[in-house]
C-alpha cells in the first residue's frame, strides 16, 4: 500500500479531486499528519468516518522506526531509523538557543567515495523514498516535547541528496509547503557535492530551500584525490554552474571545507578560496576534519584553523569555524554510519 507519508500533495489533490471531496480536505489531511501528530486515519476526527475508511484503504501511514537513540554531552541525539525495508541511517538532533535543527540523511550509504567520510565506506546501499526522508523529521517530533520540535532542517546526513533526485525533490516540497510541514524554506538546506548537472536542475525547481556546496579544496589535484566525483564536475565547472545559480537577493550559497591537515589547509589555499569564491554571494563554513576509526586524516592545530580563517575574514567573506556537535556519539559531520555498518544498537 502507498505511504501517505511522503506522497506529492499535488497527487493527492488530484486523488481527492477525482473522489469529489473539496480542496480544502486535501489541507485538512496533510495538517493532520504534519503538524498534529496523527498516525491513524481515525484520530481525523474532522473527516467522515466514511472518507477516514476509505483513506485507510489506499494508504498507511508508515515512519522510520527509532531503533535507538545516544545523547552527547552538548546536547544533541543521534536517532538510528529502522526503515521499512529494513535498512538503517541516522539523524542527528541539535538544539540552539533560539532553534532546533535536525540533519537528516537522503540515501543509505553513498557512492560518492569521498576519501575522509565515513558515510562512503559503506558504499550506496539504497536511496530513501520521499517517505523515509520527511519521516525523520515527523519521527523526531513524535518523540520530542513541543518546545523542541524540529525548526531547521539540513540534509548533511548520510548520503548525496541530488543522487537521489525525485525523492529527495518531493520530500523537500512537503517539508515547506504551507499545507504540509511549513518550515520555511529559509530555514531547510541541501548540501551537495556538486553534481553539476543536477544543480542546475534544481535551479529550475519551484523548490527554494538553501544551498551548500561541499568544495573542500581548491586544486583540482587535490580535490580529485579527496573527492572523486570531482574528475566528472572539476572545480571551474563547478564554480561556473554556480555563478549562473538564480539565488534570490538576499541568499547566499554556503560553502563547506572539510579541513585536512597538510592537505588543503595551507595559506595558499586560503587564498586559492578567497579567489574562487569571489564571484559568488557566500559564505564559508570550515569544517575541522572528525575522525573515526582507521581514517586517514587529521584535523589541522586550532591556530592553523585560526589563521585559515582570519584570512577569509579579512578578504570579508562571512566564514564560521562549525563547531562540531555530537563529536563524542560519531554524530558530527562525515561520521554518520557506524552503527549502520556493524548493526549495532545502543540504547
Ligand atoms: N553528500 C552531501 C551531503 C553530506 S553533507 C555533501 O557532500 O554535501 C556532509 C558534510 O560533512 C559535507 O560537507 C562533507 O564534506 C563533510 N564531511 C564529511 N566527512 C567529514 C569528516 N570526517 N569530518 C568533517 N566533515 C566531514
Amino acid at each position: 500500500m502507498t505511504n501517505l507519508i511522503g506522497f506529492p500533495e499535488e497527487k493527492l489533490k488530484q486523488l481527492f479531486a477525482d473522489w469529489g471531496l473539496p480542496a480544502y480536505r486535501v489541507q485538512q489531511v496533510l495538517s493532520w499528519v504534519y503538524h498534529h501528530h496523527a498516525r491513524r486515519f481515525e484520530e481525523m476526527t474532522n473527516l467522515s468516518k466514511e472518507l477516514r475508511a476509505r483513506l485507510a484503504k489506499h494508504f498507511v501511514i508508515a515512519l522510520p522506526r527509532i531503533a535507538a537513540k545516544t545523547h552527547s554531552q552538548d546536547g544533541s541525539v543521534k536517532y538510528l531509523f529502522e526503515l521499512g525495508n529494513g535498512s538503517q541511517v541516522e539523524s542527528v538532533w541539535m538544539p540552539d538557543e533560539s532553534r532546533t535543527t535536525l540533519c537528516i540523511s537522503s540515501q543509505v550509504g553513498c557512492r560518492l567515495a569521498c576519501s575522509f567520510c565515513l558515510t562512503a565506506t559503506l558504499g550506496l546501499k539504497n536511496n530513501l523514498t520521499a517517505g523515509d526522508i520527511i519521516g525523520q523529521v515527523l519521527a523526531v517530533n513524535d518523540d520530542l516535547p513541543e518546545e523542541n520540535q524540529v525548526t531547521n532542517v539540513v540534509m548533511m546526513g548520510m548520503g548525496e541528496p541530488l543522487d537521489n533526485y525525485e525523492e529527495v525533490c518531493e520530500a523537500l516540497r512537503l517539508l515547506v509547503s504551507p499545507h504540509a510541514m511549513r518550515i520555511s524554506n529559509r530555514k531547510v538546506t541541501l548540501s551537495t557535492a556538486g553534481l553539476v548537472d543536477r544543480i542546475q536542475q534544481f535551479a529550475g525547481e519551484d523548490i527554494h530551500v538553501n544551498l551548500a556546496i561541499s568544495l573542500n579544496a581548491t586544486e583540482d589535484a587535490t580535490r580529485d584525490q579527496i573527492m572523486p566525483i570531482n574528475k566528472k564536475y572539476p572545480i571551474k565547472n563547478l564554480m561556473e554552474c554556480l555563478k549562473k545559480y538564480p539565488l534570490k537577493p538576499t541568499r547566499r550559497i554556503t560553502f563547506e571545507y572539510v579541513l585536512l591537515k597538510g592537505i588543503n589547509d595551507s595559506d595558499e589555499d586560503a587564498v586559492r578560496l578567497g579567489k574562487l569564491l569571489s564571484q559568488v554571494r557566500c559564505k564559508i563554513n570550515l569544517i575541522p576534519f572528525n575522525g573515526f576509526e582507521g581514517s586517514l586524516y587529521q584535523p589541522p592545530s586550532e591556530e592553523r584553523i585560526k589563521s585559515f580563517q582570519n584570512y577569509l575574514i579579512q578578504k570579508k567573506f562571512s566564514t564560521f569555524i562549525r563547531n562540531n556537535r555530537g563529536t563524542d556519539i560519531l554524530g558530527a559531520c562525515g561520521q554518520l554510519a557506524a552503527q549502520a555498518m556493524t548493526g549495532s544498537t545502543t540504547p
